[in-house]
């Protein structure tokens, strides 16, 4: 996207005829748009490294060096003014769009609303320039000393603009936003060295690689990095290639579908309806897959000037498009042995599993009762540890043999992947694979007797998933985890409700450590999660600190859960209201609590699950809408018999 340093053409201002062609819309909406506009700059500049410093959330600074080609000082106020460019001349030129600028509006948007000195010096020139703006008024251009290069630093931004100003958020937000914004640069030129500095500390310094894998990994660490699985396809000209990653990762949203048109950060809803389909059958609903793609198009192919971000952009054959992303991954797919992998990923005997990871436990604040059942909901009790399940169960897995499957919408075609219940499965768990050292403990234990108001029922547990039971009407085949999630649902939106969720206090408050904007958001809505038990506290950084916990989610990983939160909360889309956002974090909460398919039941939890089934409102679906159970008529067995 780069042009080169020695033959860029001059900058002009655009006519108008070119102007009025242009997606306008103000670009300048908060700190992180400036980083977004100058970032880019410097790429198209061809610098091969870039420099940020940002004080404050950008809300008080913000500096971008980079050792790109320059701009010439007899040009240096030109590319302040509106509609000023060195990137396209003619409206034509619209639809060869190969850098990242080409409206010529950033440098000035940015310019007019705060206090901006720009030094740059072009590789021909002796001596750099240092021109200084205030609130679009140029104050001062005079010799300066610069490397070749450029280097602008924005101050005081939206100080003439109240309004704007106000609705600055945190520094925290703003920084977040920032950090996003820097990310998709960043990975879409993993050969760019990138420094993002914040109030002196340093969060990422990454050096220049050819490896896309090095880059991905320096953002999102090994659970992402290790689980890419490579894609790459051409059609007529259009270039697909990059990650997927495996669908025993996936995310609450759609955040982490990283797609980069031509080198451009792009957001495009029928290629990540694409990416949705690709991944059908792999992923829970409401899950959504991670990728890493780059899509290589002929310039002429695609519209980048319908968005005044260049976020979303038109292709003229989009369809074609969409095919080839869905082709290509699904072949992938069919090609890849995701259930042998998972089978490898198993731990054998006792070993701790892979979700069972749990540095720290609430064990330390509170000693959970391992002779409690898994099913006593009496207030306190502690419910589930999900963190000690095996591999492949917690929510969104989709591993082999796991057999948590039930939700998953069969995959049209012949995928790889076991169907849920098949007693010959030879990737089925055993069951003393299947317990955890955890079950095993609590089998050996007596578990508390069923309330004595309520009576003790039976049902048959098989494949460790479903309960079979009986009612007048017939046979009734129970999906254990569904149920189970749904009375925990009921039970603890009864609370939030009534503002009596028991709340337990840590004596060592728990810091976790998240992303900026993740961090941002938990703690913007902190009144909302109080209300759910969970309290936090800004601890500093990035760092939030857990001080208090829902006492029915007890033995949780504080950060797991809160990472489940941060996904609840950073969802793509318009924000959701209080309510929508209490309600998906009691699913988010259940679910985890919830007692997984693949857990063997005691009778009394059978006994237990089934009692407060009757005293459910809705025990017919899970929270998410799905079947918590089938009922198959005694008429209907009857005729399948033929005894009638
Ligand atoms: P656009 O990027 O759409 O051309 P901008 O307002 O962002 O418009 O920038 C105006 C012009 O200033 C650019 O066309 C480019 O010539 C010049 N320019 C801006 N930033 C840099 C930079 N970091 N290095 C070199 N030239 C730059
Ligand atoms: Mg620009």
């Amino acid at each position: 996207m780069s042009t080169s340093s020695t033959t860029r053409p001059p900058i002009r201002q655009l006519a108008p005829n070119v102007i009025n062609k242009i997606a306008a819309g103000e670009v300048i909406e908060r700190p992180a748009s400036v980083v977004k506009e100058l970032l880019e700059n410097s790429v198209d500049s061809g610098a091969d490294q870039i420099e940020i410093i940002v004080e404050k959330g950008g809300t008080e600074a913000i500096t971008i060096i980079d050792n790109g080609c320059g701009i010439p000082h007899d040009q240096l106020e030109l590319a302040v003014t509106s509609h000023a460019t060195s990137k396209i001349s003619d409206a034509d030129d619209l639809f060869r769009v190969g850098t990242f600028g080409f409206r010529g509006e950033a440098l000035a948007s940015i310019a007019s609303v705060s206090q901006c000195v720009i030094r740059s010096r072009s590789a021909d020139q002796e001596t750099g320039f240092e021109l200084i703006i205030n609130g679009g008024n140029t104050e001062s251009l005079a010799p300066c000393s610069q490397p070749f290069g450029t280097s602008i630093s924005i101050r005081e931004l939206f100080y003439n603009t109240p309004v704007r100003r106000k609705f600055m958020r945190t520094v925290q937000t703003e920084m977040g936003h920032i950090t996003e914004a820097f990310t998709r640069v960043a990975l879409a030129y993993p050969n760019l060295g990138l420094k993002l500095t914040h109030n002196t500390r340093t969060l990422h310094h990454l050096h220049a690689s050819e490896n896309w894998q090095d880059r991905i990994s320096a953002f999102f660490g090994p659970e992402i990095a290790d689980k890419l699985i490579p894609i790459e396809s051409e059609h007529n000209d259009i270039k697909l290639s990059g990650f997927v990653v495996d669908p025993s990762v996936s995310r609450a949203n759609n955040r982490m579908q990283y797609l980069f048109l031509n080198g451009r950060y792009i957001r495009d809803r029928s290629l990540q309806h694409a990416l949705t389909e690709s991944y059908r059958g792999l992923l829970m609903t409401g899950r959504y897959p991670v990728v890493f793609l780059k899509l290589d198009i002929p310039y002429d192919q695609v519209d980048v000037n319908v968005h005044p971000a260049k976020l979303e952009v038109r292709f003229q054959d989009g369809g074609k498009i969409y095919s080839q992303l869905l082709g290509t991954i699904r072949n992938r797919f069919l090609s890849t042995d995701l259930t042998a992998k998972a089978q490898l990923q198993k731990p054998s005997g006792n070993e701790p599993s892979e979700s069972s990871v749990n540095p720290k436990s609430f064990a330390l604040n509170a000693p959970p009762n391992e002779s409690q059942s898994r099913m006593d909901f009496r207030p306190t009790a502690p419910v589930r540890d999900f963190t000690s399940a095996p591999v492949g169960q917690g929510p969104g897995s989709m591993s082999a043999g796991s057999h948590s499957v039930p939700a998953f919408k069969p995959f049209p075609g012949a995928m790889p992947i076991r169907q849920p219940i098949n007693p010959n499965d030879p990737f089925a768990p055993t069951s003393s694979e299947t317990r955890s050292a955890e079950q095993v403990a609590l089998e050996q234990v007596a578990f508390p007797t069923t309330p004595a108001s309520m009576p003790r029922q039976t049902a048959l547990q098989v494949h460790n998933t479903y309960l079979i039971t009986e009612t007048e009407e017939g046979m009734v085949v129970i999906d254990q985890h569904a149920l189970h999630e749904r009375i925990i649902y009921e039970q603890l939106r009864e609370k939030v409700l009534a503002d009596k969720v028991e709340s337990q206090k840590l004596l060592v408050p728990e810091p976790v450590t998240l992303p900026p904007s993740d961090a941002a958001a938990v703690l913007d809505q902190k009144d909302t999660l109080k209300k759910l038990g969970i309290e936090v506290e800004e601890f500093g950084g990035d760092t939030v600190l857990v001080s208090a916990y829902p006492a029915m989610l007890a033995k949780q990983n504080p950060a797991e859960m809160l990472r489940g939160i941060v996904e609840s909360l950073t969802t793509e889309g318009s924000e959701p209201d209080r309510r929508d956002l209490i309600d998906e974090l009691l699913h988010m909460m259940s679910c985890k609590a919830a007692v997984k398919a693949g857990d063997e039941l005691t009778p009394e939890e059978i006994s237990d699950l089934l009692n407060y089934r009757e005293l459910c409102q809705d025990a017919h679906h899970c929270p998410h809408g799905r079947p918590t159970a089938l009922v198959f008529s005694r008429e209907d067995l009857d005729k399948k018999f033929k005894r009638i």
